[in-house]
């Protein structure tokens, strides 16, 4: 049986290392697990204009290297790995890696939120090969070619801008004919000339899979029926995320989009010594700064938790069988 901790967070976004912060400055000796995706969200972004105090901006992956090491100064402990099993059925909670097993008394979620792809065969054999789904990651490969970027929000006119760095054009493919994107981000992308848009715009097919890379897309307008192929280099996927969740399927509750639920104004899951927060749960706000703040309710709910529970039901039987 591994060593009981006090605290494991699971993930290290914002919402992940603002609990680790927290809950280490609350002497709970925190052991992240960072995931695959060390960073989070913010590790493929450029600049971020909108966290308060960096009046410039701050470079997304050079903000997460701080907020690291701000948890690592207070003793937080990372260890990379993915989780691949979690027991939240007995206490101590388990918690297990492909390489590595870890138990806790309280279990912050933070896990985050990955990108959601179209699901067209064609977008799974191409990924890599001229599908992507970060701009930041694959920008550059794309220097002095045509790309298109699908989606119609934030996420889809950052990615637009950005690639406008390296690309000839970039064409905007959106499923309606209105942006869900911020109007600031709207103005930007509109005010950019080598940025179009493609309304009513439905990719059905990538192409072309048979050559291994990219072609082009196979477009309908979801209004006329019209089909039409658009000649691209590259295509970015920017349609949103999907709650990092389903590990704990049957376990926690979640809602019909997977995000966690929580008791309201808490960060709470329906076991007692759980807590989740960060896009895994939120599927409203979905910001950073939304994140940190919840993961700062994750440590103060974990650590009051752990304040109130009596010392003969901290280690229960089920420790002793666990070993
Ligand atoms: P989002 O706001 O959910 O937008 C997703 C976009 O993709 C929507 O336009 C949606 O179309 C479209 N879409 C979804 N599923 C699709 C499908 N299967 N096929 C085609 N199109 C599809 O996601 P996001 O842009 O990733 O933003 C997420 C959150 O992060 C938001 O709160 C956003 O404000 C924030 N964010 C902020 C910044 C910033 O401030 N700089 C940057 C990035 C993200 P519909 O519009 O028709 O639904």
């Amino acid at each position: 049986m591994p060593t009981v901790r006090e605290v494991i967070v699971i993930g290290s976004g914002p919402a992940g290392l603002t609990a680790a912060l927290y809950a280490a400055r609350a002497n709970l000796n925190p052991l992240i697990v960072e995931g695959i995706d060390a960073g989070g969200q913010l590790m493929l972004t450029t600049l971020v204009e909108n966290w308060p105090s960096y009046r410039d901006g701050i470079m997304g992956p050079k903000l997460m290297e701080e907020m690291r090491a701000q948890a690592e100064r207070f003793g937080a402990e990372i260890v990379s790995g993915n989780v691949t099993n979690v027991d939240l059925g007995r206490r101590p909670f388990t918690i297990r890696t492909s390489d590595a097993e870890y138990a806790c008394r309280a279990l912050i979620i933070a896990a985050g939120a990955s990108a959601k792809l179209l699901g067209l065969p064609s977008e799974r054999t191409l990924m890599g090969h001229g599908v992507s789904t970060c701009a930041t990651c694959d920008g550059y490969f794309f220097r002095g070619r045509p790309i298109a970027v699908v989606g119609g929000g934030d996420s889809a006119m950052e990615e637009a801008i950005f690639l406008t760095k390296f690309a000839t054009h970039v064409t905007v493919i959106h499923r309606r004919d209105a942006l869900r994107a911020s109007k600031i981000m709207q103005d930007k992308a509109f005010a950019n000339p080598k940025i179009s848009f493609l309304w009513n715009a439905e990719v059905e097919d990538i192409l072309d899979a048979a050559k291994g890379e990219v072609t082009g897309v196979r477009l309908r307008n979801n209004v006329t029926g019209e089909q039409s192929e658009l000649a691209v280099e590259g295509v970015f996927i920017a349609i949103g995320h999907i709650p990092n969740s389903s590990l704990f399927a049957g376990q926690l509750d979640a809602d019909p989009n997977g995000y966690l639920l929580t008791v309201a104004g808490s960060s709470r899951t329906k076991v007692p010594g759980v807590f989740a927060c960060g896009d895994v749960q939120d599927h409203v706000y979905r910001q950073a700064i939304t994140a940190s703040g919840s993961g700062c309710m994750a440590a103060i709910d974990a650590e009051k938790y752990l304040d109130g529970l009596p010392r003969d039901l901290n280690e229960p039987a089920s420790l002793e069988s666990a070993r």
